[in-house]
């Protein structure tokens, strides 16, 4: 039985990545059920309107289910809507339902419209060791509540051609986050995802992100590996799906890798 240290203070993680399909959901997802698997109390927050993390962990969120948009608009609270995810003791989820493609528009009016994810966190009378929040594949006002809620942000990189280019908004939009609303804000995880290591390119692609990211690039590189995708249709993740499987061994050691460094997190770098 491998343990896992559990932070000294909730750590609040934002996936983002304003590409599409580069594995936000995917590692959201696995990452949490690994945290959560080895004692640790965790939130997914669900943030994109396609609510694939709430598809992912099995949790209803057809039409009229309570999700976040009920938060960020309505001021519900999270403990109204989050719902346990069935077979992983100590792990939950606020889920997306379609409502929530209505939201990037209806938060322009709203007062203080990015921090309303921030506020509804902080009201939350219970402690998580991690939340995880799911950003939707775009820098508007749904993924600033991401940014301005959270302490840290995991940016998930398909080792592909122009990976790090398609980057520098998203750093661009933290840098502002961090000027304007979250001071302490740090990108401080980077993970390789995708990986096809009979590629040169993938390699080459490794490469560029360590020597531009340095330390924050996890040393677990998780491999594109079928039992990964097909884990989703079953409303699982890959973690229970296919314990053995390289994509599940290789999300364990992500999540373990997040959790042995969380023990000396914040601060800019
Ligand atoms: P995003 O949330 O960034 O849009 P997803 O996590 O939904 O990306 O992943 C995009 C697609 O790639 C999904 O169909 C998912 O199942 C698949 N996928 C993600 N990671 C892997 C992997 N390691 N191996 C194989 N397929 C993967
Ligand atoms: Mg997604």
């Amino acid at each position: 039985e491998i343990t896992m240290p559990r932070p000294d203070h909730p750590r609040v993680l934002c996936v983002a990545n304003q590409k599409g399909g580069v594995g936000k959901t995917t590692t959201t997802v696995n990452l949490a059920v690994a945290l959560a698997l080895h004692g640790n109390r965790v939130l997914v927050v669900d943030l994109d309107p396609q609510g694939n993390a709430s598809t992912g962990l099995n949790v209803p969120h057809h039409a009229g289910v309570p999700d976040v948009y009920d938060c960020l608009i309505d001021n519900v609270p999270l403990s109204e809507v989050a719902q346990p995810v069935e077979g992983i003791p100590n792990l939950w989820c606020v889920p997306a339902t379609i409502d929530l493609a209505g939201a990037e528009i209806e938060l322009v009016s709203v007062v203080a419209r990015e921090s309303r994810l921030a506020r509804a966190i902080a009201a939350h009378p219970e402690q998580f060791d991690y939340v995880f929040i799911d950003c939707p594949p775009s820098l508007g006002l749904l993924t600033v509540n991401a940014l301005c809620a959270a302490q840290e942000v995991l940016i998930p990189i398909q080792c592909e051609y122009y990976a790090l280019e398609g980057l520098n908004q998203l750093i661009n939009n933290i840098n502002l986050v961090r000027q304007h609303l979250n001071p302490t804000l740090d990108v401080s995880t980077i993970l390789l995802t995708m990986y096809d290591r009979r590629t040169r390119l993938a390699d080459a692609v490794e490469q560029d992100v360590r020597n531009h990211f340095g330390s924050k690039v996890l040393n677990a590189v998780i491999p594109r590996n079928v039992r990964v995708s097909e884990a989703p249709s079953y409303g699982q993740s890959v973690m229970t799906y296919d314990p053995g499987s390289r994509g599940a061994t290789s999300y364990f050691e992500a999540a373990l890798e997040i959790a042995m460094r969380g023990v000396n997190t914040g601060g800019n770098a």
